[in-house]
């Protein structure tokens, strides 16, 4: 087994290459730490990684002095957010009242935002990116997590650090590994993802589609929408023992826009995809040597589509306590500690908003709980409301205690 000197004895490992992993190597980076990004997968290419980059990010990267070259790659821009409850559309948020650099949620495929934010970050002496390093294990030493172990396609490798962040998301091998225990929030759905063609001309762009026992959220990808269709948790198996054109006829109940390309697109089950949603989080988030961040201390389901910004925000607010004392070598336990107690009210907040919206709107839309499909009040007072929708688009668009860039640039 070799000893990993290079990339060079890192003062950081971080493990995952998500939202969380690289906005954090690029910070750290960036202000001199020694850093290495290890990602088990050998590209950003997979497509269920949502695709919402909020506000709060947009202003991030602005803060970092890289929007305007962010945006020139593939986006929408969705300024207003809204859906339909059987025919009738309601609209929820107005994101036109922020500044006018991040007045909108830019829908960017998850690969293009990962991939730009390596490619910047790669620009830096101190950083270094590993794919196909598959963490399966933690270094333990003298009463503290000294690094990690895992395996490539160079076979078994290990790395030592300083400090090693878990950002490898809701399944962490690392937050299981280091025994952090989790406390579950309950989420009663899971999610089927699949792709159906998009007719050019189609100007309604709407996320979400809403009948009655069923729900379908549409994700404009140009000339495809990326679908995810929302069910009761454990609901997958029972619905595949039925007909695919069941599942069709269920899909185009809730969004008719999908109705001309379906049957071509979704031909079998084999051209769906599970995708599990889990709302949880770490009591302890650190341990001597040891940190863990965005879905690895706290996983979101897709709700809001908050889950990415939230783990970016998680990363600055790292860099900002960490950065100077990770470079100088001192940082200690308490330290560590520190970004828990900052990011945990934000979390908690966003958290139960989630389960709210799960337990209140979802579940009675899927459960078919009512004889006819009616808007719930809150929705209906901010339809009616523009001043409304854009204080809800400023909750979420920025979130809960937004941070900013504090962290200093080596
Ligand atoms: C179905 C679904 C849809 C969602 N849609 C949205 C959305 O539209 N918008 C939104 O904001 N949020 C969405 N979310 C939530 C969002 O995906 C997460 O909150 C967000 O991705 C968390 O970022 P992260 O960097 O912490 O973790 P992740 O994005 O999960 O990244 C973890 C990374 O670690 C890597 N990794 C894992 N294990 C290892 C290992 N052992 N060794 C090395 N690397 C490893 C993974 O390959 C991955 O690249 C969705 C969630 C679900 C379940």
């Amino acid at each position: 087994m070799a000893e990993e000197t290079d990339a060079s004895s890192p003062q950081c490992c971080i493990v995952g290459g998500g939202p969380a992993g690289m906005m954090l190597g690029y910070l750290l980076a960036r202000a001199g730490v020694r850093t290495v990004v290890l990602e088990k997968h050998g590209d950003f290419l997979r497509d269920f990684r949502g695709d919402t980059v909020h506000p709060s990010t947009l202003r991030i990267m602005d803060e970092l002095g890289l929007l305007d070259d962010f945006l020139q790659r593939p986006h929408r821009r969705l300024e207003v957010i809204g859906g339909w409850f059987g025919a009738r559309h309601v609209q929820l948020g107005d994101f036109r009242g922020l500044p006018a650099r991040y007045a909108f949620i830019a829908m960017m495929p998850q690969w293009e935002f990962l991939d730009f934010l390596a490619d910047e970050a790669k620009k830096l002496p101190t950083f270094a990116l590993r794919m196909r390093a598959n963490v399966i294990g933690l270094i333990e030493s003298e009463g503290r997590v000294a690094g990690v172990r895992g395996t490539s396609p160079d076979g078994e490798f290990e790395i030592r650090a300083d400090c090693t962040v878990g950002c490898d998301g809701r399944h962490s091998t690392v937050r299981a590994a280091a025994g952090l225990a989790v406390k579950d929030l309950g989420a009663p759905i899971d999610v089927l993802w699949f792709r159906v063609t998009r007719d050019p001309a189609e100007v309604d762009s709407s996320l979400a589609r809403i009948a009655l026992g069923h729900f379908v959220v549409t994700i404009d990808r140009g000339d495809y929408w990326q679908c995810a269709f929302v069910i009761a948790k454990g609901g997958a198996e029972a619905l595949k023992q039925r007909p695919i054109e069941e599942f069709r006829a269920q899909v185009v109940d809730a969004g008719p826009v999908l109705a001309a390309h379906i049957a071509a697109d979704v031909r079998s089950w084999d051209d769906v995809r599970l995708l599990t949603v889990a709302v949880d989080r770490l009591t302890q988030w650190s341990k001597p040597g040891l940190l863990c961040i965005g879905d690895a201390a706290h996983a979101m389901s897709p709700i809001g589509g908050v889950g990415i910004n939230l783990a970016i925000q998680d990363a600055v607010a790292t860099a900002n306590l960490l950065a100077v004392k990770l470079r100088a070598g001192i940082a200690n336990a308490d330290d560590l500690d520190a970004v828990r107690s900052r990011r945990l009210w934000p979390t908690k907040a966003t958290q139960a908003a989630q389960v709210g919206i799960q337990n209140n709107v979802l579940l009675p839309v899927l459960g078919g709980a009512n004889a006819e499909l009616r808007v719930p009040l809150p929705m209906r007072i901010l339809t009616a409301m523009p001043a409304l929708q854009r204080v809800m688009a400023r909750l979420l668009g920025m979130g809960v205690r937004p941070e900013h860039v504090r962290s200093p640039a080596a």
